[in-house]
């Protein structure tokens, strides 16, 4: 019964979607009939043979041919996975619930029986699940418990050409437990990397020179338009070329648009929304598309719009060629992408907005061309495109190792020999072992092993810095309120603030401001949320998001759990918020600002920081303190965002000594480098 809602999750997760959980509408015999209709199904015998043969291969494919809904469920009819299970990884969690859902409903199954998924903090398998779809992150931390990864017959690794740190890790711990499974007479392991593009030698290369299939695509030609001049905003040329486009193309060409992020998704589908009431051209639908989007919501993308109704969906880098959209005509590329980058040397992080690669950029013209001829509007200049990087350059080589080589060292592998595709700056690695060993998460920089502690750390699904604030918070009497902090830490923006209300969301924002900052802001929304009757009606009398604070809820109880199995004391220090910013400090040590000039510089300079890599930094205009005076001497950010100057996000201020209490070492190091 396809009917019934598959959506298991959704309804236990007291998400509000539950009716848009029944978007699948498609009868058992209208999916196979899609699924004959795909490239892979066309040529799965030769396939299957290919995959029985071979312990490891490399698939190419064009998005959308079916290579990551199909080839699991082919291997799984033929029963090649034995008594094993599949595994099929995926940078992202969108896209492993939503593939692993429309392949439940493709088997005509529950979602969380035979086809199940595992992401962060949601794992929806049974003991019976064969075909299971996890984030690399996941399968990377059932490495810690088994390095074998011996439950898995077949592990495919899935948009290989992504290259996040996960998969670039994988690749080694796949290679190395597939030798050490034969060379110990274990159940095999097969290996299979599937991609849309890659730099294929490579890979061969890395994988022993393995077969290279290359899948024959379907795809018509797309017209590809750019920018004549340079555009200063693209989320306004977004706006205006939908406008544009949507006077003048028929009702049934559907839009996709690229952003970076939730929150730019958000506002640009208000503006299009508030247009659209006065605009000539087919009534609208607006679909978002994003990491953090509920399970039913992201459904909500792949409902064909009635008749007469123009679809127009605003995704992220995620519609790029991890989940495949039908029935779009036109598409329009921003050119951007949110990224993480970090100065090894340094230990300074950034999450910033940057321009895309031309592999990116080729990606997203393709999603206009997969069922009819279409085209691709590039908010940028043609010279600006032929200017952009071939490809992007892979995370491992600009991202904080840290948690990566935590859970390496868990899983018994030395971080020095270890197989790497690509070798990242040995700056990096030197800052995130030396990062380890200030948080007492390992030994030694050389040869380290994990100390008790780390061991505890690794257990946690966050990064080093955040699992030893947890740690650390019994010492400081208030686990309880570092696990909601950490939670709303790690959902999307809580605050709502829409742009024709901004006045007023600032000002009813005002009754959670804490004069220490955005650390006990956040904590004073979350517990005020915890405590309202009335939760949605609630969070919209208060501009805050519903969906992320109740993310939050979930990501508590999930924390939560792993602190009972450690056996933490989940207390509370009541109203004593310093040791709150302690206790945060112990694992963000190395997030500290200082102000320019020192506190003598008055109020004059507020907002103008070094941080301890030396950067200019300068306050985030929506902070808590942003209106402090004086301006806090010394401040903890969460996060330095640069656009076009860094600012830090979500801080507080902190007594200059604390530093000095809870990472003498780390203060000292820092004293003698200022
Ligand atoms: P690939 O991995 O080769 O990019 P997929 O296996 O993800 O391709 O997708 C194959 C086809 O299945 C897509 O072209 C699309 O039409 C369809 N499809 C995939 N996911 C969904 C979904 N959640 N809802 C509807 N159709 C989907
Ligand atoms: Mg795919």
């Amino acid at each position: 019964n396809v009917n019934k809602t598959n959506n298991v999750k959704v309804e236990t997760n007291g998400h509000d979607n539950i009716k848009e959980s029944k978007v699948v509408k498609e009868t058992v015999q209208d999916l196979q009939e899609a699924r004959r209709q795909l490239p892979v199904y066309m040529v799965r015998n030769r396939l299957l043979e290919e995959i029985k043969k071979n312990d490891t291969m490399i698939l190419i494919g064009e998005t959308g041919s079916g290579k990551t809904t199909q080839i699991p469920q082919l291997i799984h009819e033929q029963r090649l996975e034995g008594a094993g299970t599949i595994a099929v990884t995926q940078p992202r969690r969108v896209a492993a619930i939503t593939i692993a859902m429309r392949v439940a409903a493709e088997m005509n199954t529950d979602i969380g029986s035979i086809v199940g998924y595992s992401v962060r903090f949601e794992d929806v398998t049974s003991p019976r699940t064969k075909v299971k779809y996890l984030t690399d992150g996941m399968l990377l931390r059932e490495a810690i418990l088994d390095p074998l990864l011996k439950k898995y017959s077949i592990i495919v690794l899935d948009e290989a050409h992504e290259r996040t740190v996960s998969t670039d890790v994988l690749f080694g711990i796949v290679k190395l437990a597939q030798k050490e499974r034969a060379d110990k007479k274990l159940n095999p392991l097969k290996i299979i990397i599937m991609s849309a593009t890659m730099d294929v030698d490579t890979f061969r290369k890395y994988f022993h020179n393995c077969p290279v299939i290359y899948l024959e695509g379907r795809t018509f030609p797309v017209t590809i338009y750019h920018s004549k001049m340079k555009q200063d905003d693209y989320q306004y040329a977004a706006v205006c070329t939908i406008f544009q486009l949507h006077a003048t193309t028929p009702a049934n060409h559907d839009f996709l648009v690229f952003l970076t992020g939730q929150e730019e998704i958000e506002t640009v589908m208000y503006n299009i929304k508030q247009i659209a009431k006065e605009a000539t051209g087919p009534p609208i639908r607006v679909c978002p598309l994003y990491a953090g989007l509920p399970a039913a919501k992201q459904l909500q993308v792949w409902r064909e719009a009635p008749p007469g109704t123009r679809k127009i969906i605003l995704a992220t880098n995620i519609a790029e060629a991890s989940v495949t959209i039908p029935r779009i005509k036109c598409v329009i590329d921003t050119g951007v992408v949110k990224e993480r980058t970090w100065s090894g040397g340094t230990g300074a992080e950034r999450l910033a907005v940057r321009a895309g690669s031309q592999a990116a950029g080729w990606q997203r013209a393709g999603r206009a061309g997969r069922t009819q001829p279409g085209a691709a509007y590039r908010l940028f200049t043609a010279d600006d495109f032929r200017s952009r990087p071939l490809h992007q350059t892979p995370e491992i080589l600009r991202c904080p190792l840290a948690s990566t080589l935590l859970l390496l060292i868990a899983a018994g592998a030395e971080p020095s020999t270890f197989p790497l595709i690509d070798t990242p700056p040995p700056d990096s690695v030197k800052a995130s072992l030396t990062l380890l060993k200030e948080l007492g998460a390992i030994d030694s920089e050389v040869n380290p092993k994990l100390t008790v502690i780390g061991k505890k750390m690794s257990t946690f699904p966050i990064e080093p810095k955040y699992s030893k604030v947890l740690l650390s918070a019994p010492e400081y009497n208030c686990l309880d309120e570092m696990l909601s902090l950490i939670a709303v830490l790690s959902s999307e923006n809580v605050f709502h603030t829409p742009m024709h209300k901004r006045e007023e969301a600032i000002k009813v924002k005002q009754k959670f401001l804490s004069p220490l900052g955005d650390h006990i802001t956040l904590l004073n929304v979350f517990k005020a949320f915890c405590k309202a009757p009335l939760k949605k009606q609630w969070c919209k009398e208060n501009y805050l998001n519903h969906k992320n604070l109740t993310y939050a809820c979930e990501v508590r109880q999930q924390l939560l759990a792993i602190c009972h199995k450690l056996n933490l004391t989940v207390s509370s220090c009541g109203q004593a918020y310093d040791q709150v910013l302690k206790c945060l400090l112990c694992g963000l040590f190395t997030n500290c600002a200082w102000q320019r000039g020192g506190a003598a510089g008055g109020a004059g300079v507020a907002g103008r920081y070094v941080t301890a890599a030396g950067a200019a930094a300068a306050l985030h205009p929506a902070s808590a303190l942003h209106a402090a005076r004086p301006a806090p001497p010394v401040l903890l950010y969460t996060e330095l965002l640069s656009t076009s100057r860094t600012y830090m996000l979500t801080v507080s201020a902190i007594q200059p000594q604390w530093l000095h209490q809870v990472a003498p070492e780390y203060a000292r190091r820092c004293r003698a480098n200022r």
